[in-house]
């Protein structure tokens, strides 16, 4: 007899809980590059769901600068940084992404994840306070939690609801933080708003761009350029380089005091192998086609109005978004899995998120563009949502 508490009978149940609510996740095998073509289980797709909006990902140049560096420096970089494993690569992306920043330094991390958690962890902790917004990313609720700061969401973009909060805080350092561009609905922080909030309040304001950075402001500079926001206006800019970059790894920008309180005390910092230093020589790559390509962005921009039309006309709930990511609101689980199953039977790859990545009742095909996407793909697309709101019951954008 199987003993009732081994580890397989107590972790069962909540997986089919998670099951039984249309909720389970899966995992499909990619067979190719991340392009708008790809290979899924065997089946070729026309994809929407890739974070590689710039479409930089395979580019060319990006990978004849990681296999050029690889052949110089070898594949692991061996050590943390603060071991033996800083290279040359690693110090000069760090010098190009403070200047294209217009901040004094900046700090890699080997993740967006990490760089979440090290920032805040080393910015506050027990007896602080934190404020975040309800619909930040995971990694920064996670530090939040983390830091031992008191932990306050407020509502998504609601600058009453913060300053209410933040007029009940005796906390002498408060740090507000949001995303720039929220991962999964597509839309931007009032971010000139915040950064005087933030001031009159005495508060630091830090912002996640991973979504913002590369996509927004003339030159690819997210948010921060977007909205003009100096270092002064906003002292802790984190952005990341699995997305728009086509890389991977992540970094936070700001003073030169920030940047050497991050190195000193951000444990995911240092207790941490650090990236392979061909990866920094690739996003290197990434970083001068990103300001010499603005063809990436404007094509972008094509794209996203094609789309939002097309949609619009079909009827489809969007959101209130101008970036690349421009999610198709459903609502109910099982129906939103099935919307996407019929896409995929089109040859069209779409994921459907649901709880608890978004809230219960707003399960959603989240739509992403590249700036490889064709004009030609997004109408496939736009046929095929007109197909499966044709053959569904009841209209899909309810
Ligand atoms: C993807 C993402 C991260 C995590 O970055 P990784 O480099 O993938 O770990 C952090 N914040 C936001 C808003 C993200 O979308």
């Amino acid at each position: 007899m199987a003993n009732e508490f081994s580890i397989d009978n107590t972790l069962c149940s909540a997986l089919e809980e998670r099951r039984a609510a249309n909720l389970y996740r899966n995992r499909r095998v990619l067979e190719s590059p991340q392009v708008p073509n790809v290979v899924v289980d065997g089946k070729s797709y026309t994809a929407f769901c890739s974070n590689d909006y710039l479409g930089l990902a395979n580019h060319p140049a990006v990978i004849s600068a990681f296999q050029h560096a690889a052949n110089q420096f070898g594949v692991g970089s061996g050590a943390s940084h603060l071991v033996a494993g800083h290279s040359s690569e690693h110090h000069a992306l760090e010098e190009e992404l403070a200047a294209f920043t217009g901040r004094d330094r900046a700090l890699l991390f080997s993740t967006g994840y990490m760089a979440n958690m090290g920032a805040i962890t080393a910015l506050v902790g027990q007896g602080d306070a934190i404020f975040e917004d309800r619909l930040n990313h995971a990694s920064l609720l996670d530090a939040g939690l983390l830091s031992g700061a008191r932990f306050q969401r407020f509502l998504h973009n609601d600058l009453e609801n913060l300053q209410t909060r933040l007029d009940k805080t005796e906390a002498e350092r408060k740090l507000i933080v949001v995303d720039g561009v929220f991962s999964m609905d597509g839309d931007c922080a009032p971010l000139p708003e915040l950064a005087a909030l933030a001031k009159k309040n005495n508060a630091w304001l830090m912002v996640d761009d991973a979504h913002g950075f590369g996509c927004l402001g003339k030159h690819g500079g997210g948010s921060a350029e977007y909205f003009g926001l100096s270092q002064h206006d906003l002292p802790i800019l984190m952005g990341t380089l699995g997305k728009a970059f086509g890389t991977f790894g992540a970094f936070v920008a700001g003073s030169e005091t920030l940047i050497e309180t991050l190195i000193q005390f951000s444990r995911s910092y240092i207790y941490t192998t650090a990236m392979p230093p061909a990866v920094a020589a690739a996003t290197r790559a990434s970083l001068r086609l990103l300001q010499e390509e603005h063809w990436r962005r404007e094509h972008l921009q094509q794209l996203i109005f094609r789309f939002r039309s097309g949609a619009q006309e079909l009827g489809l709930q969007l959101l209130d978004s101008f970036s690349p990511i421009q999610p198709i609101i459903i609502g109910d689980e099982a129906r939103t899995l099935a919307i996407a199953e019929k896409l995929a039977e089109r040859g069209i790859l779409i994921i459907a998120i649901r709880p608890p990545t978004v809230a219960a009742g707003s399960s959603r095909l989240r739509v992403t563009f590249s700036a490889e996407h064709s004009l030609a793909q997004v109408d496939q697309l736009l046929n095929a949502l007109s197909d499966v709101v044709g053959t569904s019951s009841g209209s899909v954008g309810e």
